[in-house]
């Protein structure tokens, strides 16, 4: 029995994330790279780049070409806050499914590619953070938020790392905020505004730390009466990000409109 491949095109495919995203893919029998796009290395072999054996696929620096001539079922995106909004853009237009990592997405440009998806009747799944420990760290989060008052977040990442504080900080300070319960729901008093620590999402403050040698770490710790919580995950390496992003690509196809965060396809 022949096994129905998925066609993928991988924007951003010679980064950091890129190449690991490129080989995780190549390793499944479901699925397909039949474009790679980025801003560098470009006529060179995306097999090549990311340490295996060629793929017959040269990298591209104009996407729309690039789909136009390859044909791709599904996008998968990890280049920079300032690349990614029009790289959708261009790629829903064109009606092909989008699984974004890019972080720095705000809620505005959220809310603009629901109405995109909408609009070309095809579906994206968008997800600050790909790996499945870190979901798992933040649907924790969300059950101690019913019995902490008090809670900070901090997030550890790369010093090559554009945006601060990270998406999955953001998103993990929503979540704690708008679970069942919480007691961190309130916005804090003004005063608070004022503190030069971390930024303050409602109650919770986020401190960011950028490392050579980190890759992407969290802890969020929460404070009670005599007692605290740590719940603390660690990505170790790039690798972590890739069974999100298989399933997301497995699943994106079967999706109407934009799903945002992993934890909705788990
Ligand atoms: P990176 O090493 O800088 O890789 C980004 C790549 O995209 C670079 O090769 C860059 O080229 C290329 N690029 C930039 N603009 C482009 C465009 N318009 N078209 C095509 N390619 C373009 O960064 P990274 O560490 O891989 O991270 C990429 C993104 O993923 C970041 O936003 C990061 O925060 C996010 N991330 C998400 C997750 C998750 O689980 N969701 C996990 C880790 C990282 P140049 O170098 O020439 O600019």
């Amino acid at each position: 029995m022949s096994v129905e491949t998925i066609s993928v095109v991988v924007t951003g495919a010679c980064g950091k994330i890129g190449r690991h995203i490129v080989r995780g893919i190549a390793a499944e029998p479901d699925l397909r790279i039949v474009a790679a796009v980025d801003r560098k290395r470009v006529g060179q072999d995306i097999g090549a780049i990311a340490g295996m054996s060629p793929l017959g696929v040269a990298v591209a620096d104009n996407l729309a070409a690039a789909i136009d001539s390859a044909r791709p079922q599904v996008l998968v995106d990890f280049t920079t806050p300032d690349a990614v909004k029009d790289i959708i853009r261009t790629a829903l237009r064109k009606r092909v499914a989008c699984v974004v990592g890019t972080t720095g997405i705000t809620p505005a440009d959220l809310a603009d590619i629901g109405a995109l998806c909408r609009e070309h009747s095809t579906p994206a799944i968008i997800a600050a953070n790909f790996a499945i420990g870190a979901v798992l760290m933040m649907e924790f989060a969300a059950l101690a938020a019913k019995h902490f008052d008090a809670a900070e977040i901090i997030e550890l990442h790369h010093d090559q790392k554009l945006d601060a504080p990270s998406g999955t900080a953001l998103k993990t300070a929503e979540m704690i905020r708008h679970a069942e319960g919480s007691l961190l729901a309130d916005e804090p008093p003004k005063r608070d505004d004022r503190e030069p620590r971390g930024q303050p999402v409602g109650k919770i403050r986020i401190h960011s730390v950028r490392l050579p040698g980190l890759v992407a770490h969290q802890e969020v710790i929460f404070g009670g009466l005599g007692q605290t919580l740590t719940i603390r995950h660690d990505s170790i390496s790039r690798d972590s990000f890739v069974p999100g992003v298989v399933l997301a690509i497995r699943k994106v196809l079967t999706r109407d409109g934009l799903t945002y965060g992993l934890e909705r396809i788990l």
